[in-house]
């Protein structure tokens, strides 16, 4: 008798065993792959952020939302989404579905809140994140990313919030990146993803805590 170790569908022939390959099994490989170690992360942190009990893997290749849970990680990574646990807990604090996390209008209204109503420390958090991965990645200075990225990829960076206005606006590299490092079309898509309207009646309205980053900025002489 053969058993198959993901269905636990029985057979009597080996060469009929051989010949099966159920979804779930197909599953559990895709599991070990980098988008389905992410799906499954985040399928976890669906119930963490719920409070409820965390399922393992079996639960997973099982569930209805397997699916759902791989659209996610390919949407997060095309996104760029730089704190997807936070981006989870925003949706179960707003009752949002995961068949509705990769809709591109949810995707704009968290971002838009993230901007308006999370604190400067979250923003600084991720930020510092975001430029210690780039320093690592480019072997250079936390303090030097800018003089080694390209325009195009500092646009996609702040577009996703992987640099905040709440670093980049109070930082002297990036006062000269721009100054310097970018033509006149650059400066103004940079100022564009900044939303450089939003974010200077942002930082006006918290001022009273731009002395605390600034001195954090300065910290990594940023
Ligand atoms: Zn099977």
């Amino acid at each position: 008798m053969y058993e198959c170790e993901y269905c636990k569908t029985k057979f009597l022939t080996e060469m009929n065993f051989d010949r099966h390959m159920c979804d779930q099994e197909v599953r559990m490989k895709e599991l070990d792959t980098k988008r389905g170690m992410s799906a499954f992360k985040y399928y976890r942190a669906w119930f963490e952020a719920r409070r409820l009990r965390i399922p393992n893997k079996d639960t997973f290749v099982v569930s209805k939302m397997y699916n759902t849970f791989f659209k996610f990680a390919v949407f997060a990574k095309d996104m760029g989404i730089p704190d997807t646990t936070l981006y989870i807990k925003f949706m179960v604090k707003n009752t949002v579905m995961p068949a509705h996390w990769y809709n591109p209008d949810i995707y704009n209204y968290f971002m838009d809140s993230f901007d308006k109503d999370y604190d400067p420390m979250t923003h600084v958090r991720i930020t510092f994140t975001s430029i210690e991965r780039i320093s690592k990645a480019l072997d250079c200075k936390m303090g030097d990313v800018f003089s080694h990225l390209h325009p195009s990829d500092v646009i996609k960076l702040i577009q996703s919030r992987n640099l905040s206005p709440w670093v980049l606006l109070l930082s002297k590299k990036f006062a000269a990146f721009l100054k310097n490092d970018v033509n006149a079309e650059e400066r103004k898509l940079i100022e564009d993803v900044i939303k450089l309207n939003r974010w200077e009646i942002i930082l006006e309205n918290q001022r009273s805590q731009i002395p605390e980053i600034k001195k954090y900025v300065a910290q990594l002489d940023l």
